[in-house]
């Protein structure tokens, strides 16, 4: 049985629309969602800017006939065979990485590095559509003083921001430089404070600061002219690169004190390290860090929960699915905050 849903498509480039898409039912380990938060993220901008042809022959390319909105969370509406967990009624997010769930590094919970992945919005529909089916496994549940667009974030830069916080090792009073004031930025940020940890940020664009500021974030410094060493006499235990491009970089190299540890998060093209200055001299530690797993996934929700940490101000729009030709033209223009595609 085949049911139809309003969902959002790349008609073409820098264009949205509304189609009438076909749903199946949920085949054995599935469940089907009834959407309620879908997040417009950076990659979903990325494929927005593409011709049909462009994005069949992209380095990650996907089918113009994939709903975007890799950021989901929604409540389970019917499961298919076999699924024990979660349950109809359930409130969920959904891991936007979708393993083959049996290899070594998916029983890990790393789908990321599944050989067999496949991505929401990417290779099988994503949330900016009504209902979507959703491998069980990937489902993560909310408890109910999460709201389901503060879910959707944890799905992708919400956790990722968190999880740069573990990977970044800081103690407990130190301090955190997060280049980049976009919703990564500002999920770094707003853990950072929960965590009890002091925290600054950088950003080029007087719209992000004035915003970062407008949601409480008040030491978010115009990247342009931004000297550590006006400000602090140490330089940043840890610094936290979200901005993905070449002078963030740079800036989160010289930011880092003697010791401290630099975390790139961001994705972009490009990048020069002179080891001798930049990591030997002063025995800096750099890490990558790349989406994140199911168990952090839950650990992050279950954080949220504990902390109450507030993620909800960094959510600027919650647009219909009318209304999300709107809702994406307005996020390419380069809107401040996440931009959800909500359902009521
Ligand atoms: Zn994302
Ligand atoms: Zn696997």
């Amino acid at each position: 049985m085949t049911t139809t849903v309003r969902a959002l498509r790349f008609a073409e480039k820098d264009r949205v629309s509304v189609v009438d898409a076909a749903l199946p039912e949920a085949g054995p380990g599935e469940i089907v969602l009834d959407v309620k938060a879908a997040g417009l993220c950076g990659s979903d901008l990325h494929y927005f800017h593409m011709t049909h042809n462009q994005m069949q022959n992209a380095t990650q390319p996907r089918s113009p006939e994939m709903t975007p909105g890799h950021e989901i969370a929604g409540v389970v509406a019917s499961i298919g065979p076999g699924v024990t967990h979660p349950s109809v009624g359930d409130r969920v997010a959904v891991q936007h990485y979708s393993g083959c769930g049996t290899c070594e590094t998916c029983r890990k919970g790393w789908d990321v590095h599944c050989e067999n992945a496949r991505v929401y919005s990417l290779n099988r529909p994503g949330g900016c559509q009504d209902q979507v089916i959703v491998t069980a496994k990937d489902a993560v549940v909310l408890p109910d003083s999460v709201s389901f667009a503060t879910g959707a974030f944890l799905a992708c830069g919400a956790t990722t921001a968190y999880q740069a916080i573990q990977r970044s090792e800081v103690r407990p009073g130190g301090t955190v430089l997060v280049i980049g004031a976009g919703p990564v930025g500002l999920a770094v940020l707003t853990w950072a404070r929960a965590l009890g940890l002091h925290a600054i940020a950088t950003d080029p664009s007087p719209q992000r600061r004035k915003f970062a500021s407008k949601i409480g974030f008040t030491d978010v410094y115009d990247s342009n002219n931004f000297d550590i060493s006006t400000l602090r006499a140490e330089r940043a235990d840890v610094v936290i690169e979200t901005s993905g491009n070449i002078h963030g970089r740079r800036a989160a190299l010289e930011g880092v004190r003697t010791w401290g540890t630099v975390v790139f998060v961001g994705l972009g093209p490009g990048f020069d390290i002179d080891p001798v200055p930049d990591l030997i001299m002063r025995q800096v530690t750099l890490r990558g860090m790349f989406v994140f797993s199911v168990p952090l996934m839950m650990e992050a929700v279950r954080e949220v929960e504990k902390h109450s940490v507030d993620l909800d101000p960094i959510i600027t729009r919650i647009s219909n699915i009318e209304d999300g030709p709107a809702a994406f033209a307005d996020f390419a223009n380069g809107s401040v905050g996440k931009t959800v595609i909500g359902w009521a």
